[in-house]
């Protein structure tokens, strides 16, 4: 019991300060130990206002660790606590105890709590994580920012270590390690303590707090909104086009967080890709509908997935003879599941997208139709340009009804962050044109006429 007394007492002192001392401006003290820094000026600052004392009479051990009874019993007398020795709401901090005066009233003011089975564990280390739940509490803070650390996940819960990190941070007590990270669970050391008490007390010491960079993506849209909050229903501070570099440094959920120039905010992460997408570049997605085991639509004695792919590898190798990119989400007769062609389009870097399908329906119906979303914003127009120039190629080349371009919410459509469309070749279950599907001519026809519409597309782009 002494030994730990003489050890406590030596880290910490008797006096206890009035509030009214503590905004007082840095001073440039003499070092008063031999293992600290002239820059550690917080723990200069505490030292000189009987805040703080040594190891010994020349040595602070700064990277020893803070019990988390030595933390409640600092933030007690910054605090000016009454610290009258009495009983604690802990089975494990006697009211004998020379802290239990400090713990008890912190306890009653909210910004200490001790374990579910109705412990305090007074001599087990601080982690960086409780001070942060600590000095929110102790100094009221209910601000909170556009924090972000690698190794905390975003959670806006008020009691969440994300909120107690994010309130420190956004008052200016911690920058984090430097790297992007809090490190929620490592020890607390005595300069770190130093550091936060002081910033906390005194305006002069905190950090303005800065993110780290964790990722640098580029737009793959034009007209993209940032905004001031992870959701659409937040206002739009500033809009991207294609190929903006923007520096990522958090994400909430699928919401990225960061800067591209002057603007920052928040941008749905679908719209961002690692590759640089130039504006002017060609490079379409083609997806042959269904595969594998998925046939599609059976009929005529033809599958659709057999005609997709033939239709799509003909579309393919028309583009490139135009100097068009093309990424294949299946160049064989493999499965694919629908929920996977988007993303596996966006990883490629494409800037559009055409998926190609036939139909069926009653055998009366017949002709080609083309079809685009305008669920998301951004895309709506291009996504209809997209559809409009093949749909008005393809049913001449396939000498078809027109069944016109139509608006729908098909998942890769919806999904899409960039402009897509999907072509419905002809109806498989009308005799007309399955035998016109079953033939290399109209398949090359039709193949032909959409590689000429998505030319037709990147042109007007360049325009618009
Ligand atoms: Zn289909």
């Amino acid at each position: 019991m002494k030994n730990l007394f003489m050890k406590v007492s030596l880290f910490l002192v008797a006096i206890v300060l009035v509030i009214s001392s503590i905004g007082l401006s840095p001073t440039s003290a003499a070092v008063p130990f031999k293992d600290i820094l002239s820059t550690d000026k917080e723990i200069i600052y505490l030292y000189d206002r009987g805040m703080i004392k040594g190891t010994s009479a020349t040595t602070f051990s700064p990277d020893a660790s803070v019990t988390r009874e030595q933390a409640a019993v600092m933030i007690g007398r910054a605090f000016n606590f009454n610290s009258t020795p009495r009983k604690t709401s802990f089975t494990d901090v006697k009211s004998s105890s020379y802290s239990s005066g400090y713990i008890q009233e912190a306890v009653n003011r909210g910004i200490i709590t001790g374990y579910g089975d109705g412990t305090f564990k007074p001599l087990q280390t601080m982690t960086r994580g409780e001070m942060a739940f600590l000095l929110s509490r102790a100094f009221n803070l209910t601000k909170t920012g556009n924090v972000f650390f690698t190794d905390i996940k975003v959670d806006t819960a008020s009691t969440s270590l994300y909120t107690a990190v994010n309130k420190i941070a956004t008052f200016g007590i911690s920058n984090g390690t430097g790297t992007g990270t809090y490190a929620p669970n490592e020890d607390l050391n005595r300069r770190q303590f130093a550091a936060f008490l002081a910033r906390g007390l005194n305006p002069n010491y905190r950090v303005v707090f800065q993110n780290a960079s964790i990722d640098t993506l580029y737009v793959t849209v034009d007209s993209l909104n940032v905004r001031t909050g992870p959701s659409t229903g937040y206002t739009a501070v500033g809009k991207l086009n294609t190929g903006a570099k923007f520096t990522v440094y958090g994400y909430n959920g699928v919401w990225a967080y960061g800067t591209s120039g002057t603007i920052s905010g928040y941008v749905h992460s679908s719209y961002l890709s690692k590759a640089v997408v130039s504006a002017e570049k060609r490079y379409i997605a083609i997806d042959a509908g269904h595969g594998g085991t998925d046939p599609g639509a059976v009929a005529n004695g033809l599958r659709e997935k057999d005609v997709n792919l033939d239709v799509a590898k003909r579309v393919e190798a028309y583009l490139k003879t135009k100097g068009i990119s093309v990424y294949m989400t299946r160049s064989t007769d493999k499965t694919i599941a629908l929920d996977q062609r988007v993303p596996l389009a966006v990883k490629s870097g494409a800037n559009a997208f055409v998926s190609i399908h036939a139909n069926s329906a009653t055998p009366a119906a017949s002709g080609s139709e083309t079809f685009y979303s305008a669920a998301l914003d951004e895309n709506a127009i291009h996504s209809k340009q997209l559809a409009t120039f093949i749909q008005n190629r393809l049913y001449k080349a396939m000498s078809h009804n027109n069944r016109g371009v139509k608006e729908a919410p098909y998942l890769v459509l919806r999904t899409n962050p960039m402009p897509a469309a999907l072509v419905e070749l002809g109806f498989l279950t009308n005799s007309s044109d399955a035998y016109k599907l079953s033939t290399v001519y109209y398949k090359d026809r039709a193949a032909s006429a959409i590689a000429s519409g998505i030319d037709d597309y990147y042109k007007w782009k360049a325009n618009n």
